[in-house]
């Protein structure tokens, strides 16, 4: 659809997502250029119809179609869409140290294509908003943030990126190589000018920075709180990755004496400009100031699992009443990358964790939507289907041979099988019947491989090589 059209949904099973929980069988959505317009039970009002018949509204047949809110990515690593199957049977520190060098060998054109390629899955899978994390910044190698921010402009998605950093070697009793951190002032600098130049506050942005110092093993805590002290001063969030596994947790309890969280909370780093990814092992105590501080949790169930690190309480935090987003997680630790799944496998691990009333499928979608909506601070705008938000949609066929037999269209998308028809973001078709409008996917599978071969380690990876 072109920017000032009128876009009419009808006849299809709308899940709003709004606070009241409000699902239309057979409802209609109705979006004018960014915005959603109407939304409810049966037909669009009159006044659609009537432009509808003028030739000045498209109406899209909803029959045998889920429409939902699109899904809000809130934790990623674009760059290892390039770098993925390696370190399969380790730890994460073995994973990361094998990883690390592959990283450092990044420029910002195999950037920009594994950036591209990996954008584009994620919309084919629902994705309408995602965040990223790049913490590896070697010298020399053109602008590496720009890279990945054209992409995700080039393939139509909202769009957070986060400045990472790392600043503590391994000659400081850091994990990372020395070859792959930077000073405290260059990360501080560079976080100041991304945020000069790439941050929107508007309601309708499609681009936001964050600050990210990677985790408590590979920055030093002056750099937290300097980082937290200018995101703090310019009005941007803060993320970073806790309490993944249980060799994070002793690194800290022997070298501060405290557990990750208590570690973050004594840098001041919980609050309601701050979300974490994994959070996989809190205790009771760390899971109420979690809620009690407003701080936002992103959930990666699939890497969590990938990784073998453990299982996040997420029905614990639910009940506290902390913010929970999903994440899909760098590529690396989820080879598959689909954001479709991540809500699939929520609702599976809190259950093998807590039981069977631990989630349901309504859940695990607020989760994927609102959940990831708060962890970004775009709840008044993203998230739920709502009149005045903005038209960032995911339309799910439910009558094709994965799930036109399954009673419940939510139960179809979370348990069962599905594929999406449409995306919508800011009111701009980025996938129609199934296919990305935006970029050839042949021409992105391609390029990624050659920028995999461009890091490929010298030597190969894999045995047969
Ligand atoms: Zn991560």
């Amino acid at each position: 659809m072109t920017p000032d059209a009128v876009t009419v949904i009808e006849g299809a099973h709308v899940v709003t997502g709004d606070a009241g929980g409000r699902e239309y069988g057979s409802g209609h959505l109705v979006v004018q250029q960014t915005h959603i317009v109407a939304v409810g039970s049966g037909p669009a009002p009159q006044s659609y119809q009537d432009a509808i018949a003028r030739g000045e509204a498209i109406r899209v047949d909803g029959s045998g179609r889920l429409v939902t809110a699109g899904f809000v990515n809130s934790h990623h690593h674009l760059n290892q869409w390039i770098t993925r199957g390696y370190a399969t049977d380790t730890t994460l520190f073995g994973w990361l140290t094998t990883l690390y060098p592959i990283w450092a060998r990044l420029n910002a054109e195999s950037l920009y294509a594994s950036s591209a390629a990996n954008l584009g899955w994620l919309a084919l899978t629902g994705c309408t908003t995602s965040m990223d994390h790049q913490y590896v910044y070697p010298s020399g190698v053109g602008d590496l943030l720009e890279a990945e921010i054209t992409a995700a402009r080039d393939i139509g998605v909202r769009f957070h990126p986060t400045r990472g950093s790392m600043n503590l070697g391994q000659s400081d009793g850091g994990l990372p190589p020395d070859s792959v951190v930077e000073t405290m002032d260059a990360i501080l600098a560079a976080s100041e000018s991304a945020i000069d130049r790439w941050h929107d506050p508007a309601f309708d942005a499609m681009t936001r920075i964050a600050l990210a110092p990677c985790s408590p093993f590979s920055v030093t805590g002056e750099l937290m709180r300097e980082s937290a002290a200018l995101a703090r001063a310019r009005g941007v969030r803060l993320h970073t990755h806790i309490s993944e596994t249980l060799d994070e947790e002793a690194f800290c309890l022997e070298k501060f004496g405290l557990t990750p969280p208590q570690y973050l909370e004594s840098l001041g780093w919980l609050g309601p400009d701050v979300w974490l990814a994994h959070c996989v092992h809190l205790s009771d105590e760390a899971v109420s100031r979690f809620a009690a501080t407003g701080t936002g949790v992103a959930h990666c169930p699939t890497s969590n699992g990938r990784l073998g690190s453990g299982a996040a309480p997420i029905r614990a935090l639910l009940d506290a009443g902390a913010i929970v987003g999903l994440g899909v997680d760098g590529a690396a630790s989820n080879e598959s990358g689909r954001m479709l799944d991540e809500l699939h496998q929520a609702l599976l691990v809190a259950r093998v964790r807590d039981g069977e009333l631990a989630m349901n499928a309504r859940e695990a979608l607020a989760l994927a939507t609102m959940g990831g909506a708060r962890c970004l601070g775009r709840q008044e705008e993203l998230g739920s289907l709502e009149v005045g938000k903005l038209a960032d949609i995911a339309v799910w066929r439910i009558d094709d041979l994965a799930g036109a037999s399954i009673e419940d269209p939510v139960v179809t998308l979370v348990i069962g099988a599905t594929t999406l028809d449409r995306l919508y973001v800011n009111g701009r078709a980025v996938v129609a019947g199934g296919e990305l409008l935006t970029a050839d996917v042949e021409t992105l599978a391609r390029n990624a491989a050659a920028a995999a071969a461009s890091v490929r380690p010298a030597g190969g990876s894999v045995p047969w090589t």
